[in-house]
């Protein structure tokens, strides 16, 4: 498709450019999406300030950020157009995480321990443009039932379906859950899909609790504001409180914060199972009790992107199971788009996820 189009470019650090560049010429194998809305990502943050998130090319510019997205098939190329894969006009979202479908894990199906991902948004320019040219293979079609707005925050929903997936809820279980960001409001709606039965939520702050009553939990514990209504100073108490004596069946972390990894080993009972899923530094070290641990029969598990999902995720949007609007708390337009990174970097008002309405419905 010929054409110019409208992008907000991450130039260098703390610098991007609203501008006018031409619309990106496809290949064979890809399609052009016109973008409807692009989630703000953690992992753009910390590529606005220069660093790398995800072992990705140290925060160098000039790059399009925006791997959270979906949008209308604008143009489709020879290989997806001869399968009769897409037509124009379809509603769509990106799984930015493109594995190389080559290597050993990507025979085993383990495609979030592939060594080639290349990743949209990262790599290469992505989403915070009116069009975007991606792989016909990680393009997936929306139910109609699914708004642009939702399916911008598949890719953050396909990491907590994951990591909700190996925390193995049987029905009826007491789950923990740290952290109330966009992943962790996921988790506890996804928790409940899963049959648990309390979903009792820890987190520092009050605003970010209220959400998660919002999302179902149907308890909360404020950890750090001595002020809170909601506050205990011992969790794993608290916690056998609210559960008849009992300490949790699971825990999941929504956190890379250390306390709370150490604290979700304490907060959970025998044959319990724990998953660790919030990104931590790189040299954050976890301590074990190791006979205490051995003795009870825990399971520690870690999480890692979102293998084989995808599918369901629309599916969860579509039928209510998760509804993320309590989740989207900020909207900026594209030309917007470094104020609204800015502004989730700095601002300390209360919110949990930011989106990009690239072209309002
Ligand atoms: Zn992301
Ligand atoms: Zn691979």
């Amino acid at each position: 498709m010929q054409g110019k189009m409208m992008v907000n470019r991450f130039i260098e650090p703390f610098h991007m450019e609203y501008r006018e560049e031409p619309i990106p010429k496809i290949a064979d194998n890809e399609v052009l999406i016109k973008v409807k809305a692009c989630g703000i990502c953690g992992s753009d943050l910390v590529y606005y300030n220069g660093k790398s998130p995800l072992d990705t090319p140290d925060g160098k510019g000039p790059l399009i950020m925006g791997h959270e997205f979906s949008g209308v098939v604008a143009e489709v190329g020879a290989m997806a157009k001869k399968m009769g894969l897409f037509e124009e006009g379809d509603r769509v979202a990106v799984n930015p995480v493109m594995q190389c479908n080559a290597c050993a894990a990507c025979m085993r199906g383990e495609f979030n321990s592939c060594g080639n991902v290349e990743v949209v948004g990262t790599m290469f320019d992505g989403a915070m443009a009116e069009y975007v040219k991606v792989k016909y293979t990680h393009v997936y079609k929306i139910p109609d039932a699914v708004s642009f707005k939702d399916a911008a925050l598949a890719e953050p929903l396909a990491c907590a379906t994951h990591a909700v997936e190996r925390l193995e809820v049987k029905m009826g279980q007491t789950v923990v859950v740290y952290g109330v960001g966009g992943i962790g409001l996921m988790m506890i709606q996804l928790a409940k899909a899963a049959g648990a039965g309390n979903v009792i939520v820890v987190a520092r702050k009050d605003f970010g609790l209220n959400k998660a009553l919002e999302c179902g939990a149907t308890h909360v514990i404020n950890n750090t504001d001595t002020s809170s209504p909601w506050y205990a100073e011992d969790v794993a108490a608290k916690v056998c409180e609210l559960n008849n004596g009992c300490l949790a069946d699971r825990a999941i972390l929504a956190t890379g914060n250390m306390s709370a990894l150490q604290d979700s080993l304490k907060v959970t009972g025998a044959c319990s199972t724990i998953v660790f899923f919030g990104q931590a530094g790189p040299d954050d070290m976890l301590q074990v009790p190791v006979l205490a641990t051995l003795k009870s029969e825990k399971t520690l598990r870690f999480s890692w992107l979102a293998p084989l999902v995808w599918d369901n995720v629309f599916k969860l949007i579509a039928s209510g199971q998760v509804n993320l609007s309590p989740i989207i708390t900020n909207e900026f337009s594209l030309e917007d788009a470094e104020k609204g990174i800015k502004y989730m970097l700095e601002s300390t008002d209360p919110k949990v996820k930011g989106v990009i309405i690239v072209d309002p419905e």
